[in-house]
């Protein structure tokens, strides 16, 4: 199981970077066949295979042998180590199931985002869907409905936010797939904990802001990826972040 999983992964892996590099650009993610981006010779079965056509290709495209760029590698480990990871951790669970979705989100916008400076909506509504149906079948309809209220809840601190935003700055401060994310953040941690990936966000995008504007002097960074971040950590330390809630409210 551990190992179908992985190889689960580093498949799904080699399919979310397709999505991510190809839907931003309006170009056909299922009809279309993959091509070399260099040569546009149309790759075969055996030269999409992950990790595996990459390593016997020397890192090169077999036909024009530019280089294939790395990061096909790097997304198709990285996604494989992190659904084996969550596998060990929760077993096959309504746990893990939340958290393939988590990461997956989180890896996407992190290409969207750093990219393009995007978010796309398709992903954001296929989990949306996914988190209702498994929340219902595990949980019922009222913690549905918890759920759906701390998203709306905090989809509306994120408007108000991006509202201020613009007042003070003049300019749009946040983007509108950074608003609609939060409503999936409150959808899957509810409110508090909701509140609490905001908050480490800001965090965790201040650093890279300051050097960004310092090296570039440009003033304009994704926020998504920082906010999937925070996401991830806090989903994956619930129980040390609801014990820190806990504990600030009985202050
Ligand atoms: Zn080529």
């Amino acid at each position: 199981m551990p190992i179908l999983i992985f190889i689960f992964g580093l498949c799904f892996g080699s399919f979310l970077l397709v999505v991510g590099l190809r839907v931003p650009k309006h170009q056909d993610i299922i009809f279309s066949r993959s091509i070399c981006d260099e040569c546009h010779h149309q790759l075969k079965w055996y030269n999409l295979i992950p990790i595996f056509s990459y390593l016997f290709q020397k890192g090169q495209c077999s036909y024009c042998h530019k280089k294939i760029a790395p990061i096909n590698l790097i997304m198709e480990l990285a996604t494989g180590i992190l659904f084996l990871i969550g596998y060990l951790m929760y077993g096959l669970s309504y746990q893990y199931f939340l958290y393939l979705i988590v990461i997956s989100l989180m890896l996407l916008i992190f290409i969207t985002d750093f990219i393009y400076m995007i978010i796309l909506d398709s992903p954001l509504l296929i989990a949306i869907v996914l988190i209702v149906v498994l929340k219902f079948v595990y949980l019922g309809k009222e913690a549905v409905l918890i759920s759906l209220a701390s998203g709306v809840l905090l989809f509306l601190v994120m408007l108000f936010i991006q509202f201020l935003g613009q007042k003070i700055f003049k300019r749009d401060a946040l983007g509108g797939g950074d608003v609609k994310f939060a409503f999936i953040i409150g959808l899957l941690l509810n409110f508090r904990l909701g509140l609490v990936v905001l908050i480490l966000s800001t965090f965790l995008a201040l650093p890279y802001s300051l050097a960004t504007l310092y090296i570039t002097k440009n003033n304009e960074v994704p926020y998504g990826p920082f906010l999937a971040g925070a996401l991830t950590i806090v989903f994956v330390f619930l129980d040390k972040f609801q014990a820190l809630i806990n504990f600030l409210f009985s202050l």
